[in-house]
């Protein structure tokens, strides 16, 4: 996918600080914070949203949560929450699957 901004970003066309890398996902900062630690985890195969993927992307989809815990185990990000906005009318703007790590605030909820 040439024209998605996280597949892009994966191969390194548009820059953006990276947070994690391996062979099947990508971690790196989003560009407008909402709180202060907020990191984007992404697989790195391009698939819209988390509701076109099937049954067999199973370890792919739990791999996200792994990948997000490690990553905040590893800083100390002790508390965080862990979004995925699936559509337009739940705030998705980028086609790229991404799971959102917050942490290093108190988090309100119920979430807008
Ligand atoms: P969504 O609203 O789709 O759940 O989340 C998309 C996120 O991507 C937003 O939080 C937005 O700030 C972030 N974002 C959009 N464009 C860029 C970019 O070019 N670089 C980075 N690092 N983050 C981006
Ligand atoms: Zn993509």
């Amino acid at each position: 996918m040439t024209d998605c901004l996280f597949c892009r970003i994966i191969k390194k066309e548009i820059p953006a600080r990276i947070a994690f890398e391996n062979e099947d996902y990508f971690a790196f900062h989003d560009i407008n914070p909402q709180a202060p630690v907020h990191v984007l985890i992404i697989p790195k195969r391009h698939v819209e949203r988390v509701s076109f993927m099937s049954e067999a992307q199973n370890s792919e989809a739990g791999g996200l949560i792994i990948t997000a815990r490690n990553l905040a185990e590893q800083h100390g990000w002790n508390d965080f929450r862990l979004v995925i906005n699936d559509g337009p009318q739940a705030g998705q703007t980028v086609d790229h699957v991404h799971l959102h790590l917050l942490s290093g605030r108190k988090l309100s909820w119920p979430p807008g």
